[in-house]
């Protein structure tokens, strides 16, 4: 059985626990991944730590030179790394494709890090004293991510951080650990020197290492609510900088005046898209008005029903299995309570059996319409192929239940009326908002992030937003011998 190595100071390093991996499609295991706890995250500091002050003096446009031909590398390679993520994650090609590319906005972005890293300058502050910024590197900073995105999470975050200057160390997710190799090494062929990036796999035991370490300066992460909390709690209270994104329940409001079809489509999209495993999946529907959540349900029905499921080497699939067993179970009881608290099954996706792939991790398309907000489906994030319909009554009880909703990561909006459309712009209290768009994830060259409890610490990730993150200001104030002396002063004095 294949090992997965942790990447500490450019070399594979086993361990002494492992953990499985699987092939979702076809429930068997593919390989075994090494399991890091305290020890591989201490020589994985040291190694980053030793290599820290060269890059960080390295000047940007070097740096840049790097994030470069990273970029060529991660063309050259996306089928590459989209069939690596597939045969662990499970999503189908296509959209693995559509990850790396993603994940490559955010290195384009870096590439131009030495225009992103000027500060500000004043002249004559006083007399022959000038004052400027500097944004300087933290040090070593760390990034945990989640199973769902296992190349574009880690892309989120290690362009940024190493074009700043810090060394990055990388604790990717124990089910889908491969693509972060992949990365790894890519890294070292773009020019990144040894031990400035390293990965350590594992599960809570490496985390808490990272969380606990004295030298590690900062902690992104991104993954399910309760843990992001933990992250940002436990990072904090050991003085890092942490940025924690967490979980999602993203509505989207069809108006009257919608085009159905238009909002249809973005609803099988959004809603069934990589199984619905995306932290921007549309889980809910929110149709505005009887007429247009029975128009709405009579298109979803037919379409939901005749999904196309199957592996990554289909090409003609649009959804693949969930990532593991247990979750796919976790989902298929997620509809079991759906149907138990009263919503109405309009299609119903358990029990699917793939013929050649009876052990996969398979779960079919799933509608629920009649959905209320007390009912665990709606309460709860899924994350899964389930769609479920809340009918609202007007435009205002759904803005209402987008509020009452702890979670605010994305929302959307389907409409031809530009007044609804600014109203809910300016009023929703969520972090991105789409306008007949159903995920509004943001470029590269914006940031990412949602509000309440779908966030933790006050910086999104990328975008102009990581320059902050991964940087701390300096501000200098100079002067230089005019000649003038006014003597020693004791209070401070007039500009
Ligand atoms: P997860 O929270 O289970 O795992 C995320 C990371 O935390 C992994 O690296 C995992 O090894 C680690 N981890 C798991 N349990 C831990 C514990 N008890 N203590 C310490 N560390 C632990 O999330 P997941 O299932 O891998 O990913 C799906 C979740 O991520 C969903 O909730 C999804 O919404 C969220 N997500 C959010 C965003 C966003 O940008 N807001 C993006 C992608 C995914």
């Amino acid at each position: 059985m294949t090992l997965i190595h942790h990447k500490i100071a450019g070399k594979n390093v086993g361990g002494a626990g492992t953990s499985p991996v699987f092939n979702p499609a076809t429930g068997e295991q593919s390989a075994t991944v090494a399991s890091g706890g305290k020890s591989e995250i201490d020589a994985a500091v040291a190694a980053a730590t030793a290599a820290f002050p060269a890059w960080a003096a390295t000047t940007p446009s070097r740096r840049a030179r790097v994030m470069y031909e990273m970029r060529r590398l991660l063309i050259a390679r996306a089928d590459d790394i989209a069939k690596i993520i597939s045969a662990e994650h499970g999503k189908v090609h296509a959209d693995a494709l559509g990850e790396v590319a993603r994940g490559q906005e955010v290195v384009e972005f870096a590439c131009g890090i030495p225009h992103l890293l000027k500060g500000s300058f004043s002249a004559s502050v006083s007399t022959g004293m000038d004052s400027y910024d500097q944004r300087q590197p933290l040090g070593v900073v760390a990034g945990i991510t989640p199973f769902n995105f296992p190349a574009m999470v880690p892309l989120w975050m290690m362009p940024m951080a190493l074009a700043c200057g810090n060394a990055f160390i990388l604790k990717p997710s124990e089910r889908d650990p491969s693509a972060a190799n992949l990365l790894h090494d890519l890294w070292r062929e773009a020019g990144l020197p040894e031990g400035v990036l390293n990965v350590v796999h594992g599960g809570k035991d490496a985390v808490d290492a990272i969380l606990d370490h004295p030298h590690i300066a900062a902690v992104s992460f991104v993954g399910s609510t309760p843990i992001a909390e933990y992250v940002y709690s436990r990072g904090s209270a050991a003085g890092k900088r942490v940025q924690a994104l967490g979980g999602a329940k993203n509505h989207l409001v069809v108006m009257p005046d919608a085009d159905l079809d238009q909002a249809a489509d973005a609803l099988m999209g959004a809603g069934y898209g990589s199984a619905g495993e995306r932290c921007m999946a549309v889980s809910v529907a929110v149709p505005v008005g009887e007429k247009t959540a029975d128009a709405l349900i009579a298109r979803l029905k037919p379409r939901v029903q005749s999904l196309k499921i199957g592996p990554a080497s289909d090409s003609s699939a649009e959804m693949g299995p969930l990532v593991t067993a247990a979750h796919r179970d976790k989902v298929a009881s997620y509809i079991d309570a759906g149907a138990r608290e009263g919503a109405e099954l309009v299609v119903d996706g358990r029990g699917l059996k793939l013929q050649g792939y009876e052990k996969g991790f398979w779960l079919g398309g799933t509608l629920l319409d009649r959905v209320t907000s007390e009912m665990t489906v709606y309460r709860e994030e899924i994350f899964g192929p389930v769609l479920s319909v809340v009918r609202a009554e007007n435009y205002e009880s759904a803005v209402n239940l987008i509020h009452s909703h702890p979670f605010a990561n994305g929302t959307a909006i389907f409409t031809r009326d530009g007044d609804a459309a600014r109203d809910f712009t300016d009023r929703i209290q969520v972090g991105m908002v789409g306008v007949n768009v159903p995920i509004p994830v943001p470029v590269g060259y914006h940031s990412f992030g949602g509000w309440k409890s779908s966030i933790f610490g006050s910086h999104g990730v990328y975008g102009p937003e990581s320059v902050h993150f991964y940087t701390r200001l300096k501000t200098v104030t100079a002067r230089w011998p005019t000649g003038l002396r006014s003597g020693a002063q004791f209070h401070f004095s007039e500009l």
